[in-house]
């Protein structure tokens, strides 16, 4: 695509449409953009109807002069525009800044009155925005856009000035009054707020309100902290106290110094597998899950404590005599036990019907044991 056909130029300050003026030389328009002396060519059947300069020259101004200065015109005559979304960062392509406008606020807004190019006042700063629309007592600043923005100095003056102002970039439009229209009424990345002191303002509320509410949140969290390791506590105390339970330490939910295990095994510590030192910590109540693993050439092991212990070594080789009494005396000794415990299925508070109540103090796991 190359340069826009021009359909619109100026005559005595007015922007005319191509179909309004005669043809040639004597329409007496000029170039929006390089103000030069312009031919209208609107006889011809083949090409569109355009503006052209003399000789045919390419004047690259002209387009974007002439858009401009019909997008003013839009907007004066139809005062109407829809507002833009609101982003807090005024980023209008990223979209997590977006804050939603609340829905009480009118989106459609049809200016009471509008006044372009108008030099502005404020606070002994001059500002001369391309149109400004007014309601109920309000300023809006218009600005359009194609190929010059808005100026980061201006912006900082705008904002410092407290100036709403919405900026339309009309990149793209042809020179059709209905597409300018279109683009001033309707949502998209082309109209987006510069300013909004408004809604600045509603924003910055928001965000108290939301932070004032997390720390009530995270105050509440702490008192119910505090309240739940309270209760806790209390109830610690009022188990350890309690003759008719016993409070039990337990890990994993293994309960160690289970009595009920103990009663159990009692008998047992007149036996000589007493005698051995693992046999005796189970006996005496430690915790062991009654399972025995493994066979020839693997060896038998069995765990306790986090630990594997082997009964009889790995190896596919004859046992040493040592090996074979010392694995003999530990095989018959856990069966003993095995046989004890896998009969009441002891030791699992979980299931026991003694156990009353669970809970972790300090760290701690205990189990509440109401056996006789
Ligand atoms: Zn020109």
């Amino acid at each position: 695509m190359g340069v826009p056909i021009l359909t619109y130029a100026l005559r005595n300050d007015e922007l005319l449409h191509i179909s309004k003026v005669e043809n040639g030389a004597s329409c007496g328009c000029i170039c929006p953009g390089c103000k030069q002396p312009l031919i209208a060519r609107n006889k011809g059947l083949v090409r569109e109807h355009h503006f052209a300069h003399s000789g045919d020259l390419l004047c690259h101004g002209a387009y974007e002069t002439a858009l401009h200065l019909l997008a003013k015109q839009v907007f004066a005559k139809s005062r109407a525009i829809y507002l833009p979304n609101y982003y807090w960062n005024y980023d209008h392509k990223s979209n997590h800044s977006r804050f939603p406008f609340p829905p009480e606020f009118k989106r459609e807004i049809i200016f009471e009155t509008v006044t372009l190019e108008q030099n502005i006042t404020w606070d002994e700063n001059q500002v001369r925005p391309d149109a400004v629309g007014r309601i109920n007592g309000k300023e809006v600043h218009i600005e359009f856009a194609n190929s010059h923005f808005i100026e980061n100095l201006k912006h900082e003056k705008l904002k410092s000035l407290g100036v709403s102002c919405i900026e339309v970039d009309l990149a793209g439009l042809p020179l059709d009054e209905i597409a300018i229209l279109e683009r001033l009424t309707t949502v998209s990345e082309w109209v987006y707020w510069i300013i909004n002191p408004k809604m600045d303002q509603l924003f910055r509320q928001h965000k108290k309100r939301l932070e004032e509410q997390k720390k009530l949140e995270q105050q509440w969290h702490t008192w119910e902290e505090n309240q739940k390791a309270t209760e806790i506590a209390m109830k610690y105390h009022a188990y350890k106290n309690d003759p008719l339970v016993k409070l039990l330490l337990t890990k994993n939910d293994e309960v160690y110094d289970c009595p009920i295990r103990k009663v159990l095994l009692e008998p047992l510590k007149l036996e000589l597998i007493y005698n051995h030192p693992i046999l005796k910590q189970i006996i005496d109540g430690a915790y062991w899950k009654p399972k025995l693993y493994g066979q020839w050439p693997n060896g038998k092991w069995f765990y306790f404590k986090n630990e594997m212990i082997y009964i009889y070594p790995a190896g596919d080789r004859e046992l040493t005599e040592a090996e074979k009494k010392s694995g003999d005396q530990l095989f018959y000794g856990l069966n003993k036990i095995k046989e004890v415990l896998d009969n009441d299925s002891i030791g699992d508070c979980g299931s026991c019907k003694y156990s009353v109540d669970h809970f972790t103090y300090n760290m701690k796991q205990f189990e509440v044991c109401k056996h006789p």
